[in-house]
């Protein structure tokens, strides 16, 4: 098989994930998912894989460059992947195969997501991925306006989130009387 990056026969099989077999070219490093092969794995997996933290040193190449599928030659789309991980996996909308650039699917092993690549091509998990980046620039205008009481405030914020009398601790703050001596 041709790889969708390289275009050049470099794709072999090997041994991706334990008892999953992928195809990764020897000259890019990318690795290529067939549909039928990841469904029986996933089937012979069971249950999910825990999600596990976010690895402080990835090292992925994204490649924004415009692929075609190995198997059945469609146009290959971006995913992003989210939870931590800012690169997109591409996808076959056709034969549903998935590209990892280089180090894409080792980022996505190492957070146990591997068994979650169905989830990921889904629209719901790409609308999640977008809402948490809605959140995320949110929070980002909170702290560029409150500058050196964000901290605070932040600390605040969280600590009344789990607080079950939330609405009148609220209400407390809200009343414009400074609390008595
Ligand atoms: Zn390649
Ligand atoms: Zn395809």
């Amino acid at each position: 098989m041709q790889c969708p990056l390289c275009k050049k026969h470099t794709m072999a099989l090997v041994e991706v994930a334990q008892d999953l077999t992928g195809s990764v070219c020897s000259a890019c490093s990318g690795v290529w998912l067939d549909r039928a092969r990841y469904d029986a794995w996933r089937v012979r997996l069971r249950g999910d894989l825990p999600e596990t933290a976010t690895p402080a040193q990835l090292d992925v190449s994204d490649n924004h460059k415009a692929k075609l599928c190995p198997q059945c030659g469609h146009m290959l789309l971006p995913y992003r992947v989210g939870h931590g991980l800012s690169f997109s996996i591409d996808y076959c909308g056709a034969c549903g195969g998935v590209w990892c650039d280089r180090g894409e699917w080792d980022a996505i092993k190492a957070k146990n997501l591997h068994d979650n690549l169905h989830d990921i091509v889904s629209q719901n998990w790409q609308a999640a991925v977008r809402q948490s980046d809605v959140q995320a620039s949110i929070e980002q205008s909170y702290a560029r306006h409150l500058g050196p009481n964000y901290a605070k405030a932040r600390e605040l914020k969280s600590w009344l989130h789990g607080q079950s009398q939330k609405a009148l601790i609220l209400a407390y703050l809200a009343d414009p009387k400074p609390a008595a001596p």
